[in-house]
Protein backbone atom coordinates (compact mmCIF):
# COMPACT_ATOMS: atom_id res chain seq x y z
CA UNK A 1 0.00 0.00 0.00
CA UNK A 2 1.80 3.40 -0.86
CA UNK A 3 2.24 6.22 1.38
CA UNK A 4 1.51 9.31 0.34
CA UNK A 5 2.07 13.36 1.88
CA UNK A 6 0.60 15.83 0.25
CA UNK A 7 2.92 19.13 1.66
CA UNK A 8 0.03 21.57 1.53
CA UNK A 9 -4.01 22.08 2.17
CA UNK A 10 -5.58 21.31 -1.20
CA UNK A 11 -8.70 21.82 -3.30
CA UNK A 12 -11.78 19.24 -1.62
CA UNK A 13 -11.95 17.89 -4.85
CA UNK A 14 -8.40 16.88 -5.37
CA UNK A 15 -8.25 15.70 -1.95
CA UNK A 16 -11.73 13.27 -3.18
CA UNK A 17 -9.65 11.77 -6.02
CA UNK A 18 -6.18 11.49 -3.97
CA UNK A 19 -8.53 9.43 -1.32
CA UNK A 20 -10.06 7.30 -4.01
CA UNK A 21 -6.16 6.51 -5.35
CA UNK A 22 -4.85 6.09 -2.31
CA UNK A 23 -5.38 4.16 1.06
CA UNK A 24 -2.74 5.86 3.42
CA UNK A 25 -2.71 9.80 2.59
CA UNK A 26 -1.07 12.44 4.90
CA UNK A 27 -2.03 16.49 4.54
CA UNK A 28 -0.28 18.64 5.87
CA UNK A 29 -1.99 21.59 7.38
CA UNK A 30 0.35 24.42 7.45
CA UNK A 31 0.59 26.93 4.42
CA UNK A 32 4.21 27.50 4.69
CA UNK A 33 7.01 25.76 2.49
CA UNK A 34 8.38 22.89 3.83
CA UNK A 35 11.70 22.59 6.06
CA UNK A 36 14.76 21.15 5.63
CA UNK A 37 14.17 18.38 8.25
CA UNK A 38 10.86 18.14 7.09
CA UNK A 39 12.44 17.35 3.05
CA UNK A 40 14.17 14.65 4.22
CA UNK A 41 11.56 13.14 6.58
CA UNK A 42 9.20 13.41 3.18
CA UNK A 43 11.79 11.47 1.55
CA UNK A 44 12.48 9.19 4.12
CA UNK A 45 8.99 8.15 4.70
CA UNK A 46 6.49 8.51 2.22
CA UNK A 47 6.23 6.43 -1.41
CA UNK A 48 5.18 9.72 -3.23
CA UNK A 49 5.26 13.49 -1.83
CA UNK A 50 3.15 16.20 -3.33
CA UNK A 51 5.50 19.46 -2.73
CA UNK A 52 4.84 22.88 -4.65
CA UNK A 53 6.59 26.10 -4.41
CA UNK A 54 8.92 27.02 -2.02
CA UNK A 55 9.72 22.97 -1.07
CA UNK A 56 13.41 23.38 -2.03
CA UNK A 57 14.31 19.77 -2.62
CA UNK A 58 18.07 20.76 -3.39
CA UNK A 59 20.80 18.25 -4.10
CA UNK A 60 21.66 18.93 -0.51
CA UNK A 61 18.17 17.45 0.87
CA UNK A 62 18.71 14.52 -1.47
CA UNK A 63 22.46 13.65 -0.63
CA UNK A 64 21.09 13.77 3.47
CA UNK A 65 18.99 11.10 2.23
CA UNK A 66 20.26 8.22 0.95
CA UNK A 67 18.22 5.29 -0.62
CA UNK A 68 14.84 7.38 -0.25
CA UNK A 69 11.85 5.99 0.20
CA UNK A 70 10.07 7.99 -1.93
CA UNK A 71 9.95 7.32 -5.87
CA UNK A 72 8.05 10.48 -6.65
CA UNK A 73 7.72 14.27 -6.41
CA UNK A 74 4.64 15.48 -8.42
CA UNK A 75 5.17 18.73 -8.21
CA UNK A 76 1.67 21.30 -7.64
CA UNK A 77 2.55 23.86 -10.46
CA UNK A 78 4.39 23.81 -13.96
CA UNK A 79 7.29 25.62 -12.38
CA UNK A 80 9.80 23.33 -10.46
CA UNK A 81 12.81 25.21 -10.21
CA UNK A 82 12.83 24.44 -6.19
CA UNK A 83 13.60 21.17 -7.29
CA UNK A 84 16.68 19.56 -8.37
CA UNK A 85 15.48 17.23 -10.79
CA UNK A 86 18.76 15.82 -11.58
CA UNK A 87 20.24 15.52 -7.61
CA UNK A 88 16.36 13.71 -7.64
CA UNK A 89 17.32 11.60 -10.80
CA UNK A 90 20.25 10.31 -9.17
CA UNK A 91 18.19 9.59 -6.17
CA UNK A 92 16.14 7.43 -8.24
CA UNK A 93 13.46 9.63 -8.02
CA UNK A 94 10.87 11.05 -10.55
CA UNK A 95 10.03 14.61 -10.94
CA UNK A 96 6.63 15.39 -12.37
CA UNK A 97 4.94 19.26 -13.43
CA UNK A 98 1.39 20.22 -14.32
CA UNK A 99 1.89 22.09 -17.28
CA UNK A 100 -1.28 22.97 -19.44
CA UNK A 101 -3.15 23.65 -16.57
CA UNK A 102 -1.86 26.86 -15.57
CA UNK A 103 -1.60 28.28 -18.76
CA UNK A 104 -4.56 30.84 -20.03
CA UNK A 105 -4.77 31.54 -15.80
CA UNK A 106 -1.26 32.94 -15.83
CA UNK A 107 -1.77 34.67 -19.18
CA UNK A 108 -4.84 36.41 -17.54
CA UNK A 109 -2.65 37.77 -14.86
CA UNK A 110 -0.22 38.94 -17.10
CA UNK A 111 -2.89 40.94 -19.01
CA UNK A 112 -4.07 42.24 -15.62
CA UNK A 113 -0.52 43.52 -14.99
CA UNK A 114 -0.57 45.15 -18.59
CA UNK A 115 -3.39 46.93 -17.83
CA UNK A 116 -3.11 47.90 -14.22
CA UNK A 117 0.38 49.43 -15.02
CA UNK A 118 -0.24 51.10 -18.15
CA UNK A 119 -3.77 52.66 -17.44
CA UNK A 120 -2.65 53.39 -13.51
CA UNK A 121 -5.19 51.25 -12.02
CA UNK A 122 -3.87 50.67 -8.70
CA UNK A 123 -2.81 54.45 -8.13
CA UNK A 124 -5.95 55.59 -9.06
CA UNK A 125 -7.74 52.79 -6.49
CA UNK A 126 -5.44 54.04 -3.75
CA UNK A 127 -6.67 57.59 -4.62
CA UNK A 128 -10.90 57.09 -4.70
CA UNK A 129 -9.80 54.96 -1.17
CA UNK A 130 -8.17 57.32 0.53
CA UNK A 131 -10.88 59.53 -0.14
CA UNK A 132 -8.43 62.36 -2.11
CA UNK A 133 -10.44 61.88 -5.80
CA UNK A 134 -11.31 65.40 -6.51
CA UNK A 135 -13.28 64.48 -9.68
CA UNK A 136 -13.11 63.84 -13.75
CA UNK A 137 -11.24 66.23 -15.49
CA UNK A 138 -9.05 65.63 -18.87
CA UNK A 139 -5.87 65.72 -17.59
CA UNK A 140 -6.12 63.90 -14.86
CA UNK A 141 -4.39 60.69 -14.42
CA UNK A 142 -3.14 60.00 -18.00
CA UNK A 143 -1.68 56.34 -18.86
CA UNK A 144 -0.35 54.75 -21.55
CA UNK A 145 -2.84 53.54 -23.94
CA UNK A 146 -2.84 49.62 -25.20
CA UNK A 147 -4.40 48.85 -27.96
CA UNK A 148 -2.21 48.90 -30.77
CA UNK A 149 1.65 48.61 -28.90
CA UNK A 150 4.11 46.32 -29.18
CA UNK A 151 4.53 43.47 -26.65
CA UNK A 152 8.11 41.74 -26.57
CA UNK A 153 7.65 38.24 -24.46
CA UNK A 154 10.94 36.64 -23.54
CA UNK A 155 10.14 33.23 -23.53
CA UNK A 156 7.86 32.07 -25.82
CA UNK A 157 6.30 29.02 -24.56
CA UNK A 158 2.66 27.74 -23.45
CA UNK A 159 2.48 30.85 -21.20
CA UNK A 160 4.41 33.21 -23.63
CA UNK A 161 1.96 32.53 -26.38
CA UNK A 162 -1.17 32.60 -24.23
CA UNK A 163 -0.03 36.14 -23.70
CA UNK A 164 0.99 37.41 -26.94
CA UNK A 165 -2.71 35.78 -28.55
CA UNK A 166 -4.31 37.90 -25.90
CA UNK A 167 -2.44 40.70 -27.02
CA UNK A 168 -2.73 40.53 -31.11
CA UNK A 169 -6.29 39.27 -30.59
CA UNK A 170 -7.60 41.83 -27.79
CA UNK A 171 -5.69 44.56 -28.52
CA UNK A 172 -3.95 44.33 -31.74
CA UNK A 173 -0.63 44.55 -30.68
CA UNK A 174 2.37 43.42 -32.51
CA UNK A 175 4.56 40.56 -31.17
CA UNK A 176 8.16 40.31 -30.81
CA UNK A 177 9.45 37.72 -28.89
CA UNK A 178 12.67 35.84 -27.66
CA UNK A 179 13.22 32.03 -27.05
CA UNK A 180 15.88 29.93 -27.47
CA UNK A 181 13.99 27.89 -30.46
CA UNK A 182 12.72 29.15 -33.63
CA UNK A 183 8.64 28.73 -32.37
CA UNK A 184 5.41 27.84 -35.18
CA UNK A 185 3.18 30.00 -34.05
CA UNK A 186 -0.65 30.63 -35.24
CA UNK A 187 -0.55 34.56 -34.97
CA UNK A 188 2.16 37.36 -36.12
CA UNK A 189 4.78 37.63 -34.38
CA UNK A 190 8.43 38.29 -35.24
CA UNK A 191 11.80 36.71 -33.07
CA UNK A 192 14.22 38.74 -32.06
CA UNK A 193 17.78 38.12 -32.51
CA UNK A 194 19.30 39.23 -28.94
CA UNK A 195 17.47 40.34 -25.46
CA UNK A 196 18.60 44.12 -26.20
CA UNK A 197 16.64 44.20 -29.79
CA UNK A 198 13.61 42.91 -27.68
CA UNK A 199 14.03 45.48 -25.37
CA UNK A 200 14.49 48.17 -27.73
CA UNK A 201 11.17 48.16 -29.81
CA UNK A 202 8.77 46.93 -27.07
CA UNK A 203 6.35 49.26 -24.99
CA UNK A 204 5.99 46.20 -22.43
CA UNK A 205 8.34 43.50 -22.00
CA UNK A 206 6.94 40.33 -20.81
CA UNK A 207 8.88 37.82 -18.79
CA UNK A 208 7.61 34.28 -19.30
CA UNK A 209 10.88 31.76 -19.07
CA UNK A 210 11.06 28.99 -16.27
CA UNK A 211 13.36 30.02 -13.51
CA UNK A 212 16.63 27.87 -12.78
CA UNK A 213 19.97 28.19 -13.43
CA UNK A 214 19.72 28.59 -16.90
CA UNK A 215 17.55 31.87 -16.55
CA UNK A 216 19.03 32.98 -13.20
CA UNK A 217 19.41 37.07 -13.23
CA UNK A 218 18.98 36.29 -17.52
CA UNK A 219 17.33 39.93 -16.80
CA UNK A 220 19.87 43.27 -15.42
CA UNK A 221 20.52 46.19 -15.84
CA UNK A 222 21.74 46.08 -19.59
CA UNK A 223 18.27 44.95 -20.41
CA UNK A 224 16.42 47.87 -18.47
CA UNK A 225 19.07 50.44 -19.90
CA UNK A 226 17.70 49.13 -23.84
CA UNK A 227 14.09 49.24 -23.16
CA UNK A 228 12.10 52.69 -24.18
CA UNK A 229 11.64 54.97 -21.16
CA UNK A 230 7.65 54.76 -21.94
CA UNK A 231 7.98 51.18 -21.73
CA UNK A 232 6.99 48.80 -18.92
CA UNK A 233 8.19 45.73 -17.50
CA UNK A 234 5.94 43.08 -16.74
CA UNK A 235 7.20 39.81 -14.61
CA UNK A 236 4.70 36.66 -14.31
CA UNK A 237 7.90 33.93 -14.21
CA UNK A 238 10.34 33.66 -11.73
CA UNK A 239 11.57 36.74 -9.60
CA UNK A 240 14.94 35.14 -9.63
CA UNK A 241 14.42 35.20 -13.55
CA UNK A 242 15.28 39.25 -12.88
CA UNK A 243 18.11 41.16 -10.77
CA UNK A 244 16.00 42.86 -8.65
CA UNK A 245 18.18 45.55 -7.38
CA UNK A 246 18.74 47.09 -11.24
CA UNK A 247 14.90 47.10 -11.95
CA UNK A 248 14.64 48.93 -8.34
CA UNK A 249 17.81 51.38 -10.07
CA UNK A 250 15.55 51.79 -13.46
CA UNK A 251 12.39 52.84 -11.57
CA UNK A 252 14.22 55.09 -9.11
CA UNK A 253 15.84 56.70 -11.83
CA UNK A 254 13.22 56.79 -14.38
CA UNK A 255 14.60 54.75 -16.81
CA UNK A 256 11.54 52.76 -17.13
CA UNK A 257 7.58 54.48 -17.19
CA UNK A 258 6.92 51.36 -14.61
CA UNK A 259 6.16 47.83 -13.72
CA UNK A 260 3.67 45.24 -13.23
CA UNK A 261 4.87 42.52 -11.04
CA UNK A 262 3.22 38.59 -10.01
CA UNK A 263 6.23 37.63 -8.41
CA UNK A 264 9.76 38.44 -6.34
CA UNK A 265 13.20 37.68 -6.38
CA UNK A 266 12.89 36.67 -2.38
CA UNK A 267 9.27 35.98 -2.60
CA UNK A 268 7.05 36.44 -0.55
CA UNK A 269 9.54 39.52 0.25
CA UNK A 270 8.69 42.32 -1.60
CA UNK A 271 11.37 45.70 -1.27
CA UNK A 272 9.71 48.67 0.53
CA UNK A 273 11.32 50.49 -2.43
CA UNK A 274 9.11 48.49 -4.81
CA UNK A 275 5.70 48.81 -2.15
CA UNK A 276 6.70 52.50 -2.20
CA UNK A 277 6.82 53.27 -6.02
CA UNK A 278 3.10 54.57 -7.42
CA UNK A 279 3.94 53.09 -11.00
CA UNK A 280 4.40 49.41 -9.49
CA UNK A 281 1.94 47.04 -9.74
CA UNK A 282 2.57 44.37 -7.07
CA UNK A 283 0.76 41.43 -7.08
CA UNK A 284 0.83 38.14 -4.07
CA UNK A 285 2.01 35.61 -7.22
CA UNK A 286 -1.92 34.99 -8.43
CA UNK A 287 -1.10 33.68 -11.77
CA UNK A 288 -2.48 30.38 -11.12
CA UNK A 289 -5.08 31.68 -8.25
CA UNK A 290 -8.38 30.62 -9.59
CA UNK A 291 -9.86 27.44 -7.74
CA UNK A 292 -10.59 25.20 -11.05
CA UNK A 293 -7.18 26.14 -11.93
CA UNK A 294 -6.11 24.84 -8.68
CA UNK A 295 -8.22 22.09 -8.97
CA UNK A 296 -6.41 21.08 -12.32
CA UNK A 297 -3.17 21.41 -11.35
CA UNK A 298 -3.78 19.07 -7.95
CA UNK A 299 -5.58 16.52 -9.61
CA UNK A 300 -3.07 16.51 -12.84
CA UNK A 301 -0.36 16.22 -10.18
CA UNK A 302 -2.51 13.13 -8.29
CA UNK A 303 -2.44 11.11 -11.79
CA UNK A 304 0.80 11.97 -12.21
CA UNK A 305 1.56 10.52 -8.40
CA UNK A 306 -0.43 7.49 -9.33
CA UNK A 307 0.59 6.86 -12.36
CA UNK A 308 4.69 6.80 -10.78
CA UNK A 309 3.62 5.03 -8.07
CA UNK A 310 1.55 1.90 -10.06
CA UNK A 311 4.62 1.63 -12.30
CA UNK A 312 3.50 3.42 -15.31
CA UNK A 313 5.22 6.39 -16.89
CA UNK A 314 3.89 9.69 -15.69
CA UNK A 315 2.25 11.87 -18.28
CA UNK A 316 3.89 15.08 -17.16
CA UNK A 317 7.37 13.85 -16.19
CA UNK A 318 10.16 16.56 -16.11
CA UNK A 319 13.50 14.48 -15.32
P1 LIG B 1 7.18 26.48 -21.21
O1 LIG B 1 6.04 26.10 -22.10
O2 LIG B 1 8.26 25.50 -20.96
O3 LIG B 1 7.80 27.83 -21.80
C1 LIG B 1 9.01 28.38 -21.43
C2 LIG B 1 9.62 29.04 -22.66
O4 LIG B 1 10.83 29.68 -22.28
C3 LIG B 1 9.95 28.07 -23.78
O5 LIG B 1 9.47 28.60 -24.98
C4 LIG B 1 11.46 28.00 -23.78
O6 LIG B 1 11.84 27.74 -25.12
C5 LIG B 1 11.83 29.39 -23.27
N1 LIG B 1 13.14 29.45 -22.62
C6 LIG B 1 13.63 28.62 -21.69
N2 LIG B 1 14.87 29.01 -21.31
C7 LIG B 1 15.14 30.11 -22.04
C8 LIG B 1 16.25 30.98 -22.12
N3 LIG B 1 17.35 30.77 -21.37
N4 LIG B 1 16.20 32.02 -22.96
C9 LIG B 1 15.11 32.22 -23.72
N5 LIG B 1 14.01 31.45 -23.70
C10 LIG B 1 14.03 30.40 -22.87
O7 LIG B 1 6.65 26.92 -19.78
P2 LIG B 1 5.27 27.65 -19.43
O8 LIG B 1 4.22 26.64 -19.12
O9 LIG B 1 5.00 28.70 -20.44
O10 LIG B 1 5.68 28.32 -18.02
C11 LIG B 1 6.74 29.27 -17.96
C12 LIG B 1 7.08 29.60 -16.53
O11 LIG B 1 6.09 30.46 -15.99
C13 LIG B 1 7.09 28.41 -15.56
O12 LIG B 1 8.29 27.69 -15.63
C14 LIG B 1 6.87 29.07 -14.21
O13 LIG B 1 8.08 29.36 -13.58
C15 LIG B 1 6.16 30.37 -14.57
N6 LIG B 1 4.78 30.39 -14.03
C16 LIG B 1 4.41 31.36 -13.16
C17 LIG B 1 3.12 31.36 -12.65
C18 LIG B 1 2.65 32.41 -11.67
O14 LIG B 1 1.82 32.07 -10.82
N7 LIG B 1 3.08 33.64 -11.77
C19 LIG B 1 2.20 30.38 -13.03
C20 LIG B 1 2.62 29.41 -13.94
C21 LIG B 1 3.92 29.41 -14.43
P3 LIG B 1 13.27 27.19 -25.56
O15 LIG B 1 13.54 26.01 -24.67
O16 LIG B 1 13.14 26.87 -27.00
O17 LIG B 1 14.18 28.33 -25.34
Amino acid sequence: MSRVYLTRPLPETVLTRARELFEDIEVREETAPLKIGQMRAALALYDGVLPTLGDMFSAEVFRDTENPRCKVLANFGVGYNHIDVAAAKAAGVIVTNTPGAVTDATADIAMTLILMSARRAGEGERLVRAGLWKGWHPTQMLGLHVTGKTVGIIGMGRIGQAIARRCHHGFGMDVVYFNRSQKSLDFPASRAETLLDLAAVADFVVVAVPGGTETHHMIGADLFSAMKRSAYFINIARGDVVKEVALIAALQVGRIAGAGLDVYEHEPKVPDALRVMENVTILPHLGTAALEVREAMGLMAVENLHAALSGAEPPNRVN
